[in-house]
């Protein structure tokens, strides 16, 4: 039975939650004074130990909503002793991405840091070794991507038999992504009495389905309309040749002033590619995708993040989660095929209730993906016209142009247009990097019986991910 939690306005205030005093200093000390919509219904519910299934935006304050009542709920057990026997992990978080697992991870050491309670975090990519260590050492809270923590168990690191608190963050894109038999297999190993939260930007029909018929009685909480996309986030969409594309991209973050544009290109080669182009066209850019290695990943978001970088050109790997404060725009170079995608990938714009813009550049074969973006989010997006200079982006070969009006259409068009069905829409994903099944590091031996951690790669077994064994 599921039942559903309809406060719309919060109210509250965070200590009306009757937060442990360390937390809501924790709370104070991060500037947050009124629970977002998610924070309001989601605490109260997660901290009397009720199942969640949790549908909000990106942005949303998603993160405080399951980490604060989780580590109330772990203060029952927290102390200073150093003996690892002492803090077993009691909490895990899985999450689909390194990037959203390093972020969840600072957030938990920030709402944590005036409460003995320890955290760690691993992802693949980097060195296992301080992981290890940091296992070894024990930690209540434990946030993972799944094949890390697949590498971990094989090396015996970790114990999850204490684990009260499973979190499934952005679960939709973990199944999309296909990490369901790297999820099973994490999941056997957990105690089947456990409190189960779900959460996620978009809930396809088949994970809602599930998810009420195989968690303990979840309260299901939508904070927004699903698939809406952030109503702070104006869109408009500019009709343009493949070859215009990139004197767009110019055109408009120098034009703007902008720093700190997220540009989403579906392929990795043109990911770098363009991030290329845009240096030679005098933009301070960088890109961020899945051939890259982790620490020049890391390196590329933490110059965006400082505010280095004009423009981080990315793949879907990091439209998912990442927060990044005061992303005026996103442009999509390439429209995603995946309409869901079109939504996480402008949710990195407006966030945390700022304004901020999206801008799709499409040629008329893509079209067609900008008409499944519309029925997903049913909105009408505007059409625009762009005026590209003559000398902006004017690259060898490209032939010069005078200031023109790109394929003309009505300029700013309302949003307001007609309410369109829920489409289906391809849910490839477009950067596989992540999505690869789990192959364990070479450096693992593979120490842990089959029948410990059984593989499966039915797809049948989500029930049993969700709960439905107990
Ligand atoms: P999240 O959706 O968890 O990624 O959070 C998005 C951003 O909102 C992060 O920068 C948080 O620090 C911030 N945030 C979360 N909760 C609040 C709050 N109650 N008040 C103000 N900012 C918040």
């Amino acid at each position: 039975m599921t039942e559903s939690s309809n406060t719309d306005t919060p109210t509250v205030t965070f200590s009306d939650f009757g937060l442990h005093p360390g937390l809501l200093q924790a709370v104070a000390a991060s500037g947050y004074t009124i629970p977002t919509p998610i924070q309001a219904q989601a605490i109260p519910v997660v901290i009397q130990g009720r199942d969640v299934m949790g549908a909000a935006q990106t942005g949303t304050g998603k993160t405080a909503a399951f980490a604060l009542p989780i580590l109330h709920r772990l203060m029952q057990y927290a102390n200073t002793s150093a003996s690892p026997a002492r803090h077993p992990v009691r909490a895990l978080i899985l999450t689909p991405t390194r990037e959203l697992a390093d972020q969840i991870s600072d957030s938990v050491v920030q709402y944590s840091q005036f409460v003995p309670l320890r955290s760690a975090v691993v992802f693949g990519g980097v060195d296992i070794g301080p992981q290890r260590d940091a296992l070894r050492r024990g930690c209540e809270v434990l946030i993972a991507t799944p094949g890390r923590l697949l590498d971990h168990l094989e090396q015996k690191n970790v114990n999850l038999s204490h684990v009260g608190v499973l979190v499934l963050d952005e679960a939709d894109r973990m199944l999309d992504m296909g990490f369901l038999p790297d999820l099973e297999r994490i999941v056997r190993l957990l105690p089947v009495t456990r409190q189960t939260l779900l959460f996620s930007a978009t809930f396809s029909n088949e994970i809602r389905k599930l998810g009420r018929g195989s968690l303990n009685s979840p309260v299901e909480i939508d904070v927004a309309e699903r698939n809406a996309t952030a109503e702070n986030v104006t869109q408009i969409a500019y009709p343009l040749s493949g070859a215009e594309k990139r004197a767009a991209v110019v055109h408009l973050v120098k034009s703007r002033g902008w720093n700190q544009v997220i540009v989403f290109s579906n392929t990795k080669i043109g990911t770098g590619r363009l991030a290329r182009q845009l240096v030679q066209d005098g933009i301070k850019a960088e890109s961020i995708h899945g051939d890259k290695s982790q620490i020049d990943r890391m390196k590329a978001l933490d110059a965006f993040k400082a505010g280095e970088l004009e423009v981080l050109v990315a793949t879907d790997v990091a439209a998912r989660g990442l927060d990044v404060v005061g992303v005026p725009c996103v442009i999509n170079y390439d429209l995603p095929h995946s309409a869901e995608d079109y939504v996480h990938r402008i949710g990195r714009t407006g966030r945390a209730g700022a304004s901020g813009e999206a801008i799709a550049l499409y040629t008329s074969d893509e079209e067609r993906y900008l008409f499944d973006i519309e029925k997903l989010i049913k909105t009408k997006i505007a059409r625009g016209e762009l005026s590209l200079p003559a000398h902006v982006g004017a690259r060898p070969g490209s032939g010069s142009r005078s200031t023109h009006a790109v394929n003309g259409r009505d300029r700013d068009r309302s949003r307001s247009g007609s309410r369109l069905h829920e489409g289906g829409s391809s849910r490839k994903p477009v950067d596989d990097f992540f999505s690869r099944p789990y192959v364990p590091s070479p450096s693992v031996k593979q120490s842990v019986p089959q029948a410990a951690v059984p593989r499966s790669a039915s797809h049948k077994p989500v029930g049993i991910l969700l709960g439905g064994n107990r």
